[in-house]
């Protein structure tokens, strides 16, 4: 399984308040909020709850890991509620496990999941903010939405509030299949299309994920970009 992971912090904000993770057959974002550093400490205590929770165990299920993502809202929102220096802070998170016959995706917030199958690029997770929402009732078309100002609005995230709703489901594997996982540092400024092209014509994820950010900074970087890159290996006999 070739891996490319790559996080930076674009060239506006001050810090990196993004964390990544790859560690075969596991593969996260998260994307912190709050203020000062809180923002970098909620991302990455999402994810060294899944990892800590999740890494020790034989048999991986839908159930222990919607747990595992409940468990960093809890841990997150106690930080928040116990620590001055944390209050209000939050973080989205997506997962993917990658079974050898089933990618496993658990997701909150609006970091994406996508996958590039025969050169198409899927998006496979559903943004829980205010715009995306207005998207899918209708209220709003997808070029309104890219410069509607509440698009950095959640609607859900994880350690703002006691509970939390996780979206998990599974997804059949081909070989060859490329999976993205992204912040919205990379999402906001480059289109599906420009993404597709990239992730398409560049043979190597550590080559794809260096090409995202720098054409993510080259158009300004107002964000923190993380971008985690998986190659499914190709069938036999393919190249
Ligand atoms: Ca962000």
């Amino acid at each position: 399984m070739q891996v490319g992971m790559q996080t930076d912090k674009g060239r506006v904000r001050p810090d990196n308040e993004d964390f990544c993770w790859a560690e075969p057959p596991w593969f996260a974002v998260a994307d912190g909020m709050g203020g000062h550093a809180a923002g970098e400490v909620a991302s990455r205590m999402a994810i060294e709850t899944i990892k800590e929770m999740m890494t020790q165990t034989d048999k991986v299920t839908s159930e222990q890991l919607s747990k595992a993502v409940e468990e960093a809202n809890r841990r997150i929102w106690h930080a928040s509620r116990n620590t001055l220096e944390y209050a209000g802070m939050g973080t989205t998170l997506t997962v993917v496990y990658l079974a050898p016959s089933h990618a496993m995706v658990a997701h909150v917030g609006d970091s994406r999941c996508y996958r590039l199958r025969n050169q198409k690029l899927q998006l496979l997770t559903f943004d829980h903010s205010v715009v995306a929402e207005l998207v899918r009732t209708g209220t709003l078309s997808e070029r309104e939405a890219e410069h509607h100002p509440q698009r950095n609005f959640l609607t859900r995230a994880l350690g703002t509030s006691p509970h939390v709703e996780v979206d998990i489901f599974r997804e059949d594997i081909a070989p060859g299949d490329l999976y993205l996982l992204c912040t919205d540092g990379l999402t906001a400024v480059l289109e599906h299309e420009r993404i597709e092209t990239i992730l398409s014509g560049i043979p190597t994820p550590e080559a794809a994920a260096t090409q995202l950010i720098a054409e993510a900074n080259a158009k300004g970087g107002p964000d923190n970009i993380t971008v985690v890159l998986v190659q499914v290996p190709p069938a036999v006999g393919q190249s």
